[in-house]
């Protein structure tokens, strides 16, 4: 295992990366961007090891994959296992253990103790899609829902349900039909306060659905129990029940995007749990499988077995080398308690991001759960007015010296933090003195 300490040996990217940063401008589509176009020979706990001998500290987990841990010892032997057993032979051609094992720790671990069933899927996006197919099946209805801000994919489907232009959808249409906006329940941007945020929100949704789509031609409504790419918004307190109440009376189906949010990101197995909600859908992807491509979707079974006989499915969907990896993945997050990590990560974080906030008018808000927090960056804290310059000044600091960070929102002034559960206190207070440095020299 990677000695886990920061290391600098050259200035960064260094030279090693530098060369494989033309390589990559001749032979990768330039749409294809590198946020810090360092070059990753080797990774260990929260440690990222470039081409140049520099270690660099990890705040990112690879977008919330490698919550285990990058290299995480029990993935890495059952991966190694999986792959001298056999590595694919298409589940919907001969089926193998490994895919139901993944489905009954879904229903296990997912929201609800009812009948569930998952089908599995290799990215998000996919799952997402599928989530869509099997909500329109099962109503017979054909409108989706979604909210400002969301983040769901880049797929045809999934870019029309995704709110931000760019980078996401810019010259990319036309999109699908038969897909709505309403406005999210966002505390800190609520035009009259965060108190008023929950219901007004809602009055607002269930109006708009109302009115411009008819609850009898809405399918489904999508919502990320914490937005992701869009911003690390926390929806007011209530909103996400308020909402999946209604769809339940509705005959709605209320889908959760846990695909950045779940598997004991935010300080529980699922940020539904939180507030206390039961999907009758939910999507899984990322953190699922320690770095390797799975996807799932699991929901009420009576919703995912109303799909006829070879309805859902794709050559590569639940993977047995990925399969292995996501069981390995989701036992370390039980033995290790990684959603009580998740939460101690927090208390780490919150009381150094305040004393930051204290000494610098430019953080708007300090939001998040668990192990994905976020600072929103303004020019003025009267008027809210974001500040993506900064963050991007803050960003690269970070970058330069040996921190491994993540920008995110609408606006581009969202500052986020998804480390790995693995990473040590000592590594992750080294980072947080990183960060504090960045904004001496940025601020
Ligand atoms: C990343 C993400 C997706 C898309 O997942 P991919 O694996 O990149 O296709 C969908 N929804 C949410 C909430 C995400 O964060």
């Amino acid at each position: 295992m990677l000695e886990q300490k920061r290391i600098l040996a050259t200035s960064i990217p260094g030279p090693k990366s530098q060369a494989l940063q033309q390589r990559k401008l001749a032979a990768v589509s330039a749409g294809v961007g590198t946020g810090l176009p360092v070059y990753i020979e080797q990774a260990a706990g929260g440690i990222l090891r470039d081409v140049d001998g520099n270690q660099l500290i990890d705040f990112g987990s690879g977008i919330a994959v490698t919550t285990v841990g990058n290299g995480n010892q029990r993935v890495i032997d059952a991966v190694t296992k999986q792959i001298n057993d056999f590595t694919h032979t298409c589940f919907m051609v001969t089926p193998y253990e490994e895919y139901l094992e993944v489905a009954e720790v879904l229903a296990e671990v997912t929201p609800g103790t009812h009948e569930k069933r998952s089908a599995l899927f290799n990215s998000g996006s996919e799952a997402v899609e599928n989530a869509v197919k099997v909500a329109r099946h099962f109503t017979g209805r054909q409108g989706v829902v979604a909210f400002d801000h969301a983040y769901h994919g880049r797929t045809n489907l999934t870019m029309g349900l995704t709110a931000k232009n760019m980078p996401y959808k810019h010259r990319f249409g036309p999109f699908a039909s038969e897909i709505y906006r309403v406005p999210m329940a966002y505390p800190y941007r609520w035009p009259t306060g965060p108190e008023n945020c929950a219901d007004e929100a809602f009055a607002e949704f269930v109006d708009l659905v109302h009115s411009q789509v008819g609850e009898d031609n809405t399918a489904a409504v999508i919502l990320e129990p914490i937005q992701g790419e869009g911003g690390f918004i926390v929806p007011a307190p209530g909103f996400m029940k308020k909402v999946s109440d209604w769809c339940t009376e509705q005959g709605i189906l209320f889908i959760a995007d846990e695909v950045q949010t779940g598997f004991c990101r935010t300080g529980d197995w699922f940020a539904s749990d939180h507030e206390d909600v039961v999907p009758d859908l939910i999507t899984t992807a990322k953190g699922i499988a320690g770095g390797m491509p799975l996807a799932a979707l699991t929901g009420r079974a009576d919703v995912m077995d109303a799909i006829h006989v070879g309805g859902l499915g794709g050559t590569y969907g639940g993977n047995p080398v990925a399969c292995a990896s996501a069981l390995a993945a989701i036992e370390t997050m039980k033995v290790d308690d990684l959603a009580g990590r998740a939460r101690a990560v927090e208390a780490l974080f919150r009381p150094r991001l305040e004393a930051l906030a204290d000494k610098y008018d430019v953080i708007g808000e300090i939001r998040g759960r668990g192990a994905m927090l976020a600072v929103e960056l303004v020019s003025d804290l009267q008027h809210k007015t974001p500040d993506a310059d900064l963050t991007g000044r803050i960003n690269k600091a970070c970058h330069a010296a040996g921190l491994v960070t993540l920008t995110c929102g609408t606006f581009g002034n969202v500052f986020r933090f998804l480390p790995p559960l693995s990473a040590g206190d000592d590594l992750l207070s080294e980072g947080l003195d990183i960060l504090e440095d960045a904004f001496v020299q940025s601020v």
